[in-house]
């Protein structure tokens, strides 16, 4: 049985008070009842790090930031590295996220950068792929997705992939309220998989996580997280609600 994972992704929202108010509930919360089938993830960013690493230490919810340089260290005014972010106690990073590869131009060579320096820094990678409106219409979105995750990924020695989680993300569903029917996820989900199985082998392919993000919300997020390949969700704009984000989490 694969582990389930939901990741909130907070973007760029929430003053560091207004963030840690809120990490605080969603700690307290899952203290008290912890998530039976899933790993929750915090995704938040840079500034609320380590104050959120004091929050959720010893408790049941995990931390990650949303991005990361793709240097190690030095003159690189405004960038904050995998290994900074690994020292304040996150354990993940998201990486690739459409809005980083389309509004920041970060390409599939960049991502590739990032999720080695990521990896060698003791972070777990949720490397975000997907195809925008037109190429699913187009009926190109598994050449797409291939595309990104080779050239993303398969640079990575088998021993890395158990430290990367995918994450599929149809670009036209990210916060347009549009979603993937549960067969087209699965479909794709799927196709991900028979990805890593060729590269990588069964073993490898059976035990990666393969999340679904793009409008997930409390009313569809069951009927997406039944499908055999969907490992759970990334979330975004829902995963600023704690009601929203909790029954998410439930749902799985
Ligand atoms: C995301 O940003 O990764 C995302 C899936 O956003 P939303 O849930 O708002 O569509």
């Amino acid at each position: 049985m694969r582990k389930k994972i939901v990741a909130g992704n907070w973007k760029m929202n929430m003053s560091f008070e207004e963030g840690i108010r809120f990490a605080k509930s969603i700690d307290q919360y899952f203290r008290e009842k912890p998530p039976v089938r899933a790993e929750v993830i915090l995704c938040t960013p840079f500034i609320h790090l380590s104050g959120v690493s004091e929050i959720v230490k010893g408790g049941n919810v995990s931390l990650g930031a949303q991005n990361c340089a793709s240097e190690a260290s030095g003159a690189y005014t405004g960038e904050v590295s995998a290994y900074m972010i690994k020292s304040t106690g996150a354990e993940y990073v998201i990486i690739g996220h459409s809005e980083r590869r389309t509004i920041f131009h970060e390409d599939d060579k960049q991502l590739n950068k990032k999720t080695v320096l990521a990896l060698n820094s003791g972070l777990k990678v949720i490397f975000c792929c997907g195809e925008v409106k037109e190429q699913r219409e187009e009926g190109n979105h598994f050449i797409i997705v291939k595309r990104q995750i080779e050239e993303g990924l398969f640079t990575l020695r088998a021993e890395e992939m158990k430290n990367i989680i995918i994450a599929y993300e149809p670009v036209w569903a990210i916060g347009t309220g549009l979603t993937a029917t549960p067969d087209q996820a699965q479909e794709i989900h799927k196709y991900i998989r028979g990805l890593v199985k060729e590269k990588y082998g069964t073993k490898i392919a059976d035990e990666i996580i393969i999340l679904y993000g793009g409008s997930v919300k409390s009313s569809n997020a069951a009927e997406i997280f039944s499908n055999a390949d969907v490992d759970g969700g990334l979330i975004g704009g829902a995963s600023l609600k704690k009601e929203d984000f909790i029954s998410i989490v439930e749902a799985v």
